[in-house]
């Protein structure tokens, strides 16, 4: 999840927009404690039994540098997933999207029931290799903290873990189960993201394992039901080259008008709730001694809908069409989409109702439902057909996301594993079909 922390509870999404990297928690709806049922034994006996065992898993994995455009470490986490999927008896493919690429991790388990479900994590973080230097894995009370450990090894652990807890119960109700581990969820998913979407079709439910805020900052754990699109803005000018010395209003300044224009719409988002950009990157002028002919910038966006995507671009067309600063320049305005949005809707609402309901078997602790965040997600791609149920942040509980102090609420171990495990065994139970209608 491309993700903003440190997020105070009480800040509006705008005044956050602002701070890198984090989960903006657009407002936590506390959900009212359901009617606990009992818990299942079993499960939760078979979950207990993995907490040490998951602590390893963290391990394990921590220590393999897989930061985005580290091919090598990326290559070395696959080949650990993959091993791990094999042990539970899940047949295994890589996948690589583009020659060259580093490649995905499929795994395929078919039972005797009627669920397709898919769950699917990222294998790679934003670190660079030897991070762990600086920021070891280590212990410390209720936090293990380690590079990539909420974001998203967890997410990987707590897959592999729900899947060895129902093992241990000899649970086989589905069709089939489909575990992919894609390689580039932190720099936009432009590989693996077709791949995502095309399965996630062919799914009744996509359960996504990003993690969820810590308790020590959001109070309770919670699930995920919508997070941003991402997208580029550019605006181009061109303009007239000269000799900067000699002969310099013969020219026409790209780069003066660039700057022009990036004022006139560096808050173009400033009022609409779903839409966020921000200007991060620019170019122009080739050499001191000449007044540069083009210029270019480009920002990150965020779009909570496609509809939003629209208003934003006809508001930075409208905007740059209102004037220029230098004469007989040119401004183009440009809007890249890459990933769509998540909108859990009401199959994942209904998802998530499930989840809060399961989480009350055990002790009746609540389950917050956030609503949205501008950190985008694979959810978003699992989504896009429209076809099956997809829920995000059921991976472990934790923060600094992005930072050093990245870390894991070590009791949220058992509760996250069982989640995951009573989720698939209900949803099999009632029928995926089921899952698709918003019947809590
Ligand atoms: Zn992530």
């Amino acid at each position: 999840m491309q993700h903003v922390v440190r997020a105070p509870r009480s800040q509006t999404l705008r005044s956050r927009a602002a701070a890198p990297l984090a989960v903006a928690l657009l407002a936590l709806a506390v959900a009212a404690p359901a009617q606990a049922a009992p818990a299942n034994e079993a499960v939760l006996r078979a979950a207990r039994a993995q907490e040490e065992v998951v602590i390893r898993s963290l391990g394990d994995m921590v220590a393999i540098d897989s930061g985005s455009d580290d091919a090598a470490g990326l290559r070395r986490m696959a080949d650990y997933v993959e091993r791990r999927l094999q042990a539970l008896d899940a047949r295994t493919e890589r996948l690589q999207p583009k020659a060259d690429a580093p490649e995905m991790v499929k795994g395929t388990l078919t039972g005797n029931g009627r669920l397709r479900a898919m769950l699917i994590a990222h294998m790679d973080t934003v670190y660079a290799p030897g991070i762990l230097a600086t920021a070891p894995y280590r212990r410390d009370g209720n936090r293990l903290f380690g590079p990539g450990i909420a974001d998203n090894k967890g997410g990987i652990a707590v897959i592999l873990h729900a899947l060895e807890t129902l093992r241990a119960t000899g649970w086989r109700d589905y069709a089939q189960i489909t575990v992919l581990f894609n390689h580039d969820e932190e720099i936009g998913s432009g590989g693996s993201g077709e791949t995502i979407a095309t399965l996630g079709a062919q799914h009744d439910v996509v359960l996504s394992f990003e993690p969820s805020p810590a308790k020590a900052v959001a109070g309770s754990e919670g699930v995920l039901l919508g997070a941003a699109g991402t997208g580029e803005a550019f605006l181009t000018v061109e303009g007239r080259a000269a000799h900067a010395g000699s002969a310099p209003t013969e020219g026409r300044n790209a780069l003066v008008e660039l700057a022009y224009q990036l004022q006139r719409t560096a808050d173009i988002a400033k009022d609409m709730p779903d839409a966020q950009l921000s200007w991060t990157t620019a170019q122009a002028g080739l050499t001191r001694n000449q007044i540069p002919a083009s210029a270019q910038a480009a920002a990150d966006v965020r779009i909570l809908s496609d509809a939003a995507g629209d208003r934003l671009l006809k508001a930075l067309e409208a905007k740059v069409a209102e004037g220029r600063l230098v004469p007989d320049t040119t401004t183009r305005v440009r809007l890249e989409r890459g990933r769509p949005p998540y909108v859990a809707g009401p199959k994942g609402q209904a998802l998530a109702e499930r989840a809060k309901k399961i989480y009350a078997e055990l002790d009746g602790r609540e389950l917050l439902f956030l609503p949205g965040t501008f950190g985008g997600t694979d959810a978003g791609y699992a989504a896009r057909s429209g076809k099956p149920a997809v829920l995000e942040s059921l991976g472990l509980a934790g923060w600094g996301y992005h930072a050093r102090n990245e870390y894991i609420e070590i009791d949220s171990i058992v509760p996250r594993v069982y989640l995951a495990a009573r989720l698939l065994q209900e949803l099999a139970r009632d029928g995926a079909a089921d899952a698709r209608t918003s019947r809590p």
